[in-house]
């Protein structure tokens, strides 16, 4: 069955409206990079696509202390601001020019490990999802709490991402995506990391870790273990060895389970070395 109806709605209004005529039978698409190849495989066949990108989410904006990223603002747009690095940084990572041209920052909250390297940034930064439905209207929660399996979100089937919010970050930023090839290539495992330090020790700290678990995740033994410490040789080592443990990675094509735990420690501890050598 060939796709029988297109809808491309003009505001979040219409678009939330169609997902209550339609139904979970009404498939969503922002850039399609993920949605398109799958319908090309026909792995994904469905009656009915809407496509989000003239519904007006795609701005990129600075309320006071926060980044206000709009659902549908390519992975390219947001390499372009420079409020937060971390998060040019991660977009760099991600495929090639043409696939962040067309990508968006809502779709890579839906994108299934390996990918969601930019999704692991934002895990990193504390960042909230807003969410909204015609019945219910807005609601916030932390991309945290938006993660709740392989392929599964907090998203009701009647809701839309909106925008990500990300509060500017108080303490030093780390991002590294280690792979196979430097460039346009899924990760063996993704860190990011935001750690706030007084004096020489660490007051908060998040660690957040891709491609070793079902969703991008925190590492929160590991951030637990370096709260009240300086953030000195042995720390490091001790919090890359807990967030080795803890993590939970697969194996696939690209790398064995054994071999993503491994290298969550060395690029876990490298990430933090880093930070001090900033110092
Ligand atoms: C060649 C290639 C290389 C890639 N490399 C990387 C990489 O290195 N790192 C990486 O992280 N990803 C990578 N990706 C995956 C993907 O391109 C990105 O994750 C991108 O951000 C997905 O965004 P999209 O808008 O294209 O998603 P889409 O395909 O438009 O959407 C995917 C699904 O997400 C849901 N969705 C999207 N937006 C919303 C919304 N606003 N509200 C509700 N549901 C929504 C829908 O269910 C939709 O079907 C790659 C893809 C390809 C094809």
């Amino acid at each position: 069955m060939a796709v029988q109806d297109y809808f491309l709605p003009k505001s979040l209004d219409q678009a939330l409206d169609l997902l209550v005529e339609h139904g979970p039978s009404l498939l969503v698409m922002a850039g399609g990079t993920i949605a398109m190849p799958l319908i090309n495989d026909g792995v994904s066949m469905p009656e009915k696509v809407m496509g989000l990108r003239h519904a007006g989410l795609n701005t990129i904006r600075r309320d006071n202390g926060t980044l206000v990223i709009g659902a549908t603002a390519t992975l390219t747009q947001l390499g372009q601001q420079d409020y937060i690095p971390m998060l040019q940084e991660a977009v760099r990572h991600i495929g090639g020019w043409q696939i962040r041209n067309m990508g968006t920052v809502g779709g890579n909250l839906f994108a299934p490990p390996p990918a969601g390297d930019l999704a692991v940034a934002l895990l990193a930064l504390d960042a909230t999802v807003t969410l909204a439905s015609k019945k219910r209207g807005l609601r916030t929660i932390l991309l945290q709490e938006f993660f709740t399996g392989f392929m599964t979100t907090a998203l009701a089937p009647d809701e839309l991402v909106t925008e990500v919010r990300v509060p500017l970050p108080r303490g030093k930023t780390g991002y590294v995506k280690y792979a196979r090839k430097h460039a346009n290539t899924p990760a063996i495992v993704t860190v990011a990391t935001h750690i706030v330090t007084e004096g020489n020790k660490v007051v908060d700290a998040r660690l957040a870790l891709n491609a070793v678990g079902p969703h991008p995740i925190r590492a929160q033994r590991a951030e637990k273990l370096l709260v009240g410490l300086p953030l000195n040789a042995e720390n490091i080592s001790l919090a890359a060895k807990e967030a080795a443990a803890e993590c939970d990675p697969s194996t696939d094509a690209i790398a064995t389970d054994w071999y993503r735990r491994r290298m969550t420690e060395v690029f876990v501890r490298r990430v933090l070395e880093h930070l001090v050598e900033q110092e």
